[in-house]
């Protein structure tokens, strides 16, 4: 008897929880899908939403369903991973100052004209404003973090992105030992200073004349990995302002990218980048939380198509400008993350840390206190480390394809397809990717 209602107990609490799952998802991905939209409707069609409005109701589903989500499957460990995350990044003390910093224009009313007309002396204007800001912001995660039993907000990260922390702080090091003396050198090349750095990693790629048609391109990259499926669920969008390029899903057969009209090998880079975002979420089969993708594995594999695009479609003198661009931007964020994870232990050293990590490139450091514009400290913190896992992977992936199956571009997308993209979050990336090392 004792049993019988021991098993009717048991089975009861796995239908509550199959329950509490599906309800979740009901909840949740509906949120999901709206943010995206509103984003998408803030950033290219003139729409002025408030963001943090749609922030406050994920994170009232994340308190709603916090402890209640079981651990029976990979379903509900997912869900758990995604719910920790949103109950420090949605939490409204982080959304409203996240948000706030996102905006410029709340750092620059009381600023006179001639400080705004030089632009060294706005930017350490507008960096000295921001910095109050900023630290608060990484006491609050941090604070959050603990509460939620963690070490630390990079701790809480790492976690719920199912990223080894001591095999991802190797795989910085090793990228930065691999790649320093290279990127010193093509810093010496094109005479790349720091205070212009982005614009003069433009220059490097306006130095060849291109001529591309994007649609064509996109054909071409599709068609050689056999992915033709995902062409109908993918818009192309082009825009002239703003971003440089961007990457959205709203259902499984609505998936947008924006990038601006190919004038620069750069231009180029940024669609194949774009690209391999969405076929990302245009190949992923799984429902769900299984759809949303870890920034790990988005950020990563949106690098990997950087990498291999061009071997498929671009002429070696192009390649190599293309990756000189890439060694130098990757480069820099390995530098950039390990000086971040510094950063969180040590915010009050900011600016000596960032003089230390940075001066690694040979580039002279005068303006350090700088360092709080950087968005990568505020608006996406813990993050960058993504790119440089991106780069890794693609190596390793480039080595395998050569090795196995050179030239077998058809290969090259059934291996992608097979390997990571069918089954989206179904599984961490760490484990699909296996084969190649302890990576992550
Ligand atoms: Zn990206």
């Amino acid at each position: 008897m004792q049993d019988k209602t021991m098993v009717n107990i048991a089975k009861k609490q796995f239908d509550l929880s199959f329950s509490m799952i599906d309800n979740f998802e009901d909840e949740y991905m509906w949120k999901y899908w709206e943010l995206q939209r509103a984003q998408w409707s803030n950033y290219f069609e003139g729409g002025n939403l408030d963001l943090s409005k749609f922030d406050l109701e994920i994170y009232k589903i994340a308190k709603k369903f916090n402890g209640k989500v079981s651990q029976e499957d990979r379903r509900d460990r997912v869900a758990s991973l995604i719910i920790i995350k949103d109950l420090v990044e949605k939490n409204p003390l982080v959304s409203n100052l996240r948000n706030k910093l996102d905006s410029i224009d709340n750092y620059t009313k009381n600023m006179s004209k001639d400080i705004k007309e030089n632009n060294m002396i706005y930017n350490l204007a507008l960096a000295n404003e921001m910095k109050e800001d900023v630290l608060e912001l990484i006491n609050i995660r941090n604070h959050l973090s603990t509460e939620l039993g963690f070490s630390s907000y990079p701790d809480l990260i790492l976690s719920a992105e199912e990223i080894d922390r001591s095999n991802l702080i190797n795989l910085l090091n090793d990228f930065v030992e691999k790649n320093l003396n290279k990127a010193r050198k093509i810093i010496e090349k094109y005479n790349i200073s720091w205070d212009n750095w982005f614009n003069d990693l433009y220059k490097i790629g306006s130095t060849i004349n291109i001529n591309y048609n994007p649609l064509e391109l996109i054909k071409l990259l599709i068609s050689a990995f056999g992915f033709e499926k995902v062409e109908e669920r993918i818009q192309i969008n082009f825009s002239e302002e703003g971003y440089s390029g961007y990457a959205a899903q709203f259902s499984s057969n609505d998936i947008r990218i924006v990038v601006e009209p190919l004038k620069s090998l750069n231009n180029i880079n940024t669609l194949f980048h774009e690209l391999g975002h969405a076929i990302s979420y245009a190949l992923n089969e799984e429902q769900g939380v299984f759809k949303i993708l870890p920034c790990s594995y988005d950020e990563a594999m949106a690098v990997v198509m950087e990498y291999l695009a061009p071997m498929i479609l671009l002429s070696r003198e192009e390649q190599e400008k293309v990756y000189e661009v890439a060694t130098l931007e990757y480069v820099r964020c390995a530098i950039s993350s390990l000086y971040e994870f510094d950063l969180w232990k040590n915010p009050e050293k900011a600016e000596e840390l960032y003089v230390k990590h940075y001066s690694k490139l040979g580039i002279k450091i005068d303006t350090p206190s700088i360092w709080t514009l950087d968005t990568f400290r505020s608006i996406d913190p813990v993050y960058i480390h993504n790119y440089v896992i991106g780069a890794t992977l693609a190596e390793k992936i480039i080595s395998l394809f050569e090795r196995e199956m050179p030239s077998k571009y058809k290969h090259w997308g059934e291996w992608l397809f097979n390997s990571v993209y069918i089954n989206g979050r179904c599984e961490p990336l760490r484990k699909k990717i296996k084969i190649l090392g302890d990576l992550i």
